[in-house]
């Protein structure tokens, strides 16, 4: 079977998909070929659902604000990793649907755990990190604050597990970001913090929520109310398996049972159970969603 032939399927009426490295190569890529479809998935009725990290500011111009504001009803912006839900009215203006607010208490253990490793690393190994403050309900532990690695593309994942690596072990840091994510977990368990830990390499962050978050608003406010099936859900990423031994980035969007599951990553690690690898990237993506819009035309009107 081809993958062209993998990408047609039932039509979807809830389509949720995540962005950079899925809809887009990276967030400052234009979203032009995700607009017609969306709008046209929309006119049909599809709820399209973007679930990301990033913050909404950096999706507003290339994507949401180009789709028409008659189309945008039809969308909604998981964003901040959990954190946050917009979605739009008739007339295309802005709703905040859903922000999880972080209590001071919560805010002030996040500070005290990030200060308490960069102290501990600087103190203990003599590695030098970087605390990033600014996220929503999240704080970053930047491993390796250099030039050389300030923006890395997903591409070089691989030099920068490397150059990470090579820094932690030159500091002696025995179990290297393993070692950092277990004592964050230490931290935050003797602070009763039930935090969500991950790293993309180069950092290590905790925070109050993930994508599972995102899904599970999904689920309880869109498909429930609707009377969405879970047979006629559809998650898309690029990350589910695993990435340099870690989890990766999409993978706690997996685990909606009977919903359907397609990664168009590279996956090296492979993918967990039952999520379709169709590889192919942006461009396999965009044919997925001419997929749907076919099958939803040969299905006519539900
Ligand atoms: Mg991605």
């Amino acid at each position: 079977m081809s993958n062209g032939d993998r990408c047609r399927s039932r039509p979807f009426r809830l389509i949720a998909f995540d962005w950079d490295g899925t809809a887009v190569p990276d967030r400052k890529a234009p979203a032009d070929d995700v607009v017609p479809r969306v709008e046209t998935l929309g006119a049909r009725g599809v709820v399209c659902a973007v679930i990301t990290g990033t913050n909404i500011g950096n999706l507003e111009p290339t994507f949401f604000e180009r789709l028409d504001p008659r189309r945008r009803y039809c969308l909604l912006a998981c964003m901040n990793r959990g954190s946050e839900v917009f979605g739009y009215d008739d007339n295309g203006n802005r709703l905040l649907l859903y922000r999880r607010e972080a209590t001071a208490a919560e805010n002030q253990a996040m500070d005290e755990i990030a200060i308490t490793l960069r102290d501990e690393l600087a103190q203990q190994f003599g590695l030098e990190t970087n605390i990033v403050f600014d996220r929503l309900n999240r704080r970053k532990i930047d491993l390796i604050p250099v030039e050389e690695w300030a923006d890395p593309p997903k591409a070089r994942i691989g030099e920068l597990l490397e150059a990470v690596n090579t820094r932690l072990e030159r500091c002696q840091v025995e179990g290297g970001i393993q070692h950092i994510m277990d004592r964050v977990s230490e931290e935050a368990a003797r602070r009763d913090l039930d935090v969500r830990l991950t790293t993309d390499v180069k950092h290590v962050e905790l925070g109050l929520t993930d994508k599972s978050d995102s899904v599970a608003y999904l689920l309880e406010h869109v498909a429930a109310r609707r009377g969405i099936q879970r047979s006629r859900i559809c998650f898309l990423g690029d990350e589910f398996g695993p990435i340099a031994g870690f989890r990766g980035s999409d993978y706690m969007m997996y685990g909606v049972t009977g919903a359907a599951y397609y990664s168009v990553g590279r996956e090296p690690n492979g993918v967990p159970e039952g999520v379709v690898h169709l590889g192919g990237g942006v461009p396999r993506f965009l044919e997925f969603l001419d997929a749907q819009i076919q099958a939803w035309e040969t299905a006519g009107d539900e």
